[in-house]
C-alpha cells in the first residue's frame, strides 16, 4: 500500500516537472526568481502639451531603484503608488508643446546587474489644433527694455534653479483640483501674437476671476517661489514633488508666505493683473520634469 502512494506521488512529481520545464521552454512564466511586472501608458494617442502617466505594477521590492522613464531628453523616476494596490508605481512624462506629429515612444530602462533592459511604449502624437490669439499689452512688456532684460535674466535664473530642484517626496496623491472653479478664458497651447508679433505659446490656462478673486492650491506642496515678476507679476510656485510644479500669476495679493507648506484647496493668494496682464485673471501652469504641459491633465489623467 504504502509503496503504490510513493510511485503515484513520483508519477506526479515527474509529471508536474514535464510540464514546468514545457511551460519554461514555451516563455509562458517567469523563472520563479525573477519578478512579474506590467506597464502601461495612460494613454496611446495625445496632443503634444499633454501629461502621459506611466504607470508600473512590479513584484521587485527595488523597482524605485531599477526602473527609469523616458521620453527624448526627459527622464522620470518613478514613485510608489499604494493607492493603485500593491507592488504599484508611477512616473510622469511630459510630452513638450511643438513636438512632431507621428509615432514616439516611452522607454523604460530596468537595470538587471550590470545590464539594462528597454521596454518601448508606442504611443501617437497628434495634431492639437492650438489656435492664435491676438493681444494688445503694454508695448514694454513684449520688447523690453535693456534693464527690464537684466530683470527678466535674472527671474529666469531663479526658475532655473527651481525647476531643477528634484524633490524625491509625493506631497500629493490622486487628481489635482482647478485653483478657481471658473470658465477657461485662455487655453493652453494657443499661439500667441503680443502687439502684432508672434512672441510664444501660451505655456498655461487662463482662469476667469475679477480683482481679489480667492485662489487655492491645485494640490499639497511647498511654496518655493513667491515673488513678483516681470512677465507673470506676483507668481507663486508650488513644488509638488517628483519633479511636478504649479505656477499661479498675475496675483493682486499673495496669502501664503515662502516655505509654507499647503494642502490641496488651501488659499494661496488673490487674483489681479500684475505683470503682463491684459486685464485680470489666473494664469495657472504646470511644469513636470522641466517640460510645461497643460494643468488641466493634471486634474483628469491623474487618477
Ligand atoms: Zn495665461
Amino acid at each position: 500500500m504504502m509503496g503504490k502512494q510513493t510511485s503515484l506521488r513520483n508519477k506526479k512529481q515527474v509529471g508536474a516537472l514535464w510540464f514546468a520545464l514545457l511551460l519554461i521552454a514555451c516563455g509562458t512564466v517567469p523563472r520563479s526568481t525573477a519578478a512579474t511586472e506590467e506597464i502601461h501608458l495612460s494613454s496611446t494617442e495625445v496632443v503634444d502639451g499633454s501629461l502621459l502617466v506611466v504607470t508600473l505594477k512590479s513584484s521587485d521590492p527595488d523597482a524605485v531603484k531599477k526602473y527609469r522613464a523616458s521620453l527624448g531628453e526627459t527622464n522620470a523616476k518613478f514613485f510608489p503608488s499604494p493607492e493603485l494596490g500593491p507592488g504599484m508605481y508611477q512616473a510622469l512624462i511630459g510630452v513638450p508643446f511643438n513636438t512632431a506629429q507621428g509615432s514616439s515612444k516611452v522607454v523604460v530602462k530596468v537595470m538587471e546587474g550590470d545590464s539594462e533592459r528597454k521596454e518601448n511604449l508606442s504611443f501617437d502624437i497628434i495634431d492639437g489644433n492650438y489656435p492664435y490669439e491676438t493681444l494688445s499689452v503694454n508695448p514694454r512688456k513684449v520688447k523690453p527694455k535693456p534693464k527690464d532684460m537684466v530683470r527678466i535674466q535674472k527671474e529666469n535664473k531663479a526658475l532655473g534653479i527651481i525647476y531643477r530642484t528634484y524633490t524625491e517626496k509625493r506631497y500629493w496623491t490622486g487628481p489635482f483640483v482647478k485653483p478657481i472653479a471658473s470658465d477657461m478664458t485662455s487655453f493652453y497651447g494657443t499661439k500667441r501674437i503680443f502687439n502684432g508679433e508672434l512672441q510664444s505659446f501660451h505655456s498655461g490656462v487662463d482662469l476667469k476671476a475679477a480683482v481679489g478673486t480667492p485662489i487655492y492650491s491645485a494640490a499639497p506642496g511647498v511654496v518655493v517661489m513667491r515673488r513678483n515678476l516681470f512677465f507673470t507679476g506676483n507668481t507663486v510656485i508650488i513644488d509638488h514633488g517628483y519633479g511636478v510644479y504649479t505656477l499661479y500669476a498675475h496675483m493682486s495679493e499673495f496669502k501664503i508666505k515662502q516655505g509654507a507648506t499647503v494642502k490641496a484647496n488651501q488659499l494661496i493668494g488673490l487674483a489681479g493683473k500684475t505683470g503682463r496682464a491684459t486685464g485680470p485673471h489666473l494664469h495657472w501652469a504646470a511644469v513636470i520634469n522641466h517640460v510645461k504641459v497643460n494643468p488641466v491633465d493634471l486634474t483628469r489623467v491623474l487618477k
